[in-house]
C-alpha cells in the first residue's frame, strides 16, 4: 500500500472529511472512513479506473443528519443526532444497518455505508450500500424510550427509506423488535403496512427464517473454508471470538459445533477464557440470565484486550472497528483472522499481518451473511412465499462459498491480499452498473 495522500473528490458536502488519506498520517487521526477510502484508493488503481469514477465511488449519493428529540420516562427531554448515508445505489435499493452506540458518528456512517455497497455488489445481491445511527447508548435508557427514539428517527428520516428506496435492518444496539417498530412508524405514516421497508424483522411480522443467525452462520462457515485452506483440521483448532452479540454469539456456538475449540470470548464488560475449550451453550445460558459473560463459573476472567493476542489458531473479531491497530497487530498469534464485525482491523495493522503471512477474511466476505439472508427476505415478502429453514442455510452456505472461491481466485491469480482482492472484484462490479447506466443526464 503507498503512503501517499490522493487528492480529495470533489463533490462532498463535507470537503475536510474527503482526502483519501493512507499510512503517511499519525495512525491515532485515522479512522474507519480514512480504511475504507485507502481501500477503495487501492482498488481503483488496480483497476485502473479514473478520477471521475474514484470520486463518484468515494463519494455518498445521500445522507441525512437529523435531530432525534427525546421525551424520557421522567418528563425531561434529551437530544440525539442520527444518520442515514445512502453511498450508492447504482444497483439497486439502498441497503444497510441502523446502529445505536454512543461512538456512531457521520464519518463512521459513511464508513459501513461503503463498506455496504462492496459487501452487496460482492455477494451479488442486487442493493447499493447505506447506513444509519443515532450516537444513544442504549443500555442508559428503557424500552418505552428505546421505542420513542426509534420511532422519531424513523419519522425524521421517512424521506429517504422505502422497500425501493433504502431498507434499514439490525446492527449494534438494535434488534429485531427495533426493526417492528420501525416497519409500524413506517406503515402508519404511509397508511398501509409495508412488511419490506426494513429486514431482520420478527418472524411473525414477515422475517425470514434462518435471519437472526446468518451472520454468524456466514461467519463460521467461511471460517471453516479458511481453515482448512491453511491446512487446519477444524476439529482440532482453536478460535476465540471478540463480541458476544448477535453476530459474535452464534459465531462461537456455529464454530463450537463444527468441533472448534473456543478458548475466549468477551463483550463490552470483558472477557472469559478456559484453556481446554469453553461450553458455549453454558455461556449463552449464563448471558441470557446476566447480561455479561462476566461471571461465567466454567472459564477464569482475562483482559478484554489480550484475548486479541491470544494464542488460538483463528480470531474472530465481532464486536466493533478499529480493534486490531498498528499498536497491536504484531502481538496477533492467530494464524487466521475472520472479521464478523465490520472495520475491526486499521489499515496499518491489515499491513503488518499480511506481512506476518496471517490470512485475513476481510468483512465484506466474512459478515455478509446477514445481507444474503436479509435478501432472501424481501425475495420472501415481495412473493408472500416463505421457505424453510434448511432452505435458507442452504442458499446461504452456496452464496457464501461462491463468495469466498470467487475472492480466493481473483487473490490468488493478482497477487492480492483477500481484502484487496474482495474490494477490486467488488468495485468492478459497481462500477460496470455505473457504466451500462451511463451519466444522467
Ligand atoms: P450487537 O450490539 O448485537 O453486539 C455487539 C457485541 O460487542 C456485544 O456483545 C458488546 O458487548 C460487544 N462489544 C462492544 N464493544 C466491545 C469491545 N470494545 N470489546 C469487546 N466487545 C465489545 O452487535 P452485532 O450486530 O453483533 O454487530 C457486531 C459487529 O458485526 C458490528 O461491527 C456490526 O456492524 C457487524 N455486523 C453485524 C451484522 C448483523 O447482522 N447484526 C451484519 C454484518 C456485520
Amino acid at each position: 500500500m503507498s503512503t501517499t495522500t490522493t487528492p480529495a473528490p470533489t463533490g462532498s458536502n463535507d470537503a475536510a472529511a474527503v482526502p483519501t488519506t493512507t499510512a503517511a498520517t499519525p495512525s491515532a487521526a485515522l479512522g474507519p472512513l480514512d480504511d475504507a477510502r485507502a481501500q477503495l484508493a487501492f482498488a481503483v488503481d488496480h483497476l485502473g479506473l479514473d478520477s471521475g469514477m474514484h470520486q463518484l465511488l468515494a463519494t455518498p449519493r445521500r445522507e441525512l443528519t437529523v435531530s432525534v428529540p427525546l421525551r424520557r420516562d421522567d418528563g425531561s427531554t434529551a437530544l440525539f443526532i442520527g444518520h442515514r448515508v445512502q453511498h450508492n445505489f447504482s444497483r439497486g435499493p439502498a441497503k444497510g444497518g441502523l446502529r445505536f452506540s454512543p461512538n456512531v458518528d457521520l464519518d463512521e456512517v459513511r464508513a459501513l455505508a461503503m463498506w455496504m455497497t462492496w459487501k452487496c455488489a460482492l455477494v451479488d445481491v442486487p442493493y447499493g450500500g447505506a447506513k444509519g445511527g443515532i450516537a444513544i447508548d442504549p443500555r442508559q435508557h428503557s424500552l418505552a424510550e428505546l421505542e420513542r427514539v426509534t420511532r422519531r428517527y424513523t419519522s425524521e428520516i421517512m424521506p429517504l427509506i422505502g422497500p425501493e428506496q433504502d431498507i434499514p435492518a439490525p446492527d449494534i444496539g438494535t434488534d429485531e423488535r427495533t426493526m417492528a417498530w420501525m416497519m409500524d412508524t413506517y406503515s402508519v405514516n404511509v397508511g398501509h403496512t409495508v412488511p419490506g421497508v426494513v429486514t431482520g424483522k420478527p418472524l411473525s411480522l414477515g422475517g425470514s427464517l434462518g435471519r437472526a443467525s446468518a451472520t454468524s452462520r456466514g461467519v463460521a462457515h467461511v471460517a471453516v473454508l479458511a481453515m482448512r485452506h491453511r491446512g487446519l483440521d477444524p476439529a482440532a483448532s482453536t478460535a476465540a471470538v471478540q463480541g458476544f452479540g448477535k453476530v459474535g454469539r452464534d459465531g462461537a456456538r456455529l464454530l463450537a459445533e463444527a468441533g472448534v475449540g473456543i478458548r475466549a470470548v468477551s463483550d463490552v464488560y470483558g472477557a472469559v477464557h478456559r484453556a481446554e475449550g469453553l461450553d458455549v451453550a453454558a455461556l449463552i445460558e449464563h448471558v441470557d440470565a446476566t447480561g455479561s459473560v462476566l461471571g461465567f463459573a466454567g472459564g477464569e476472567e482475562i483482559d478484554g484486550a489480550a484475548l486479541l493476542e491470544l494464542d488460538v489458531d483463528t480470531l474472530v473479531p465481532a464486536a466493533v472497528e478499529g480493534v486490531i491497530t498498528e499498536a497491536n497487530a504484531e502481538r496477533v498469534a492467530a494464524r487466521i483472522v475472520v472479521e464478523g464485525a465490520n472495520g475491526p482491523t486499521t489499515e496499518a495493522a491489515d499491513a503488518i499481518l499480511r506481512e506476518r503471512d496471517v490470512l485475513v477474511v476481510p468483512d465484506i466476505l466474512a459478515n455478509a451473511g446477514g445481507v444474503i439472508v436479509s435478501y432472501f427476505e424481501w425475495v420472501q415478502a415481495n412473493q408472500a412465499y416463505w421457505w424453510s429453514e434448511d432452505e435458507v442455510n442452504e442458499k446461504l452456505a452456496e452464496r457464501m462459498t461462491k463468495a469466498w472461491d470467487a475472492v480466493l481466485g481473483y487473490a490468488t491469480s493478482n497477487g492480492q491480499s483477500m481484502r484487496e482482492a474482495a474490494t477490486c472484484l467488488a468495485v468492478a462490479r459497481v462500477t460496470e452498473a455505473h457504466k451500462l447506466r451511463g451519466l444522467y443526464p
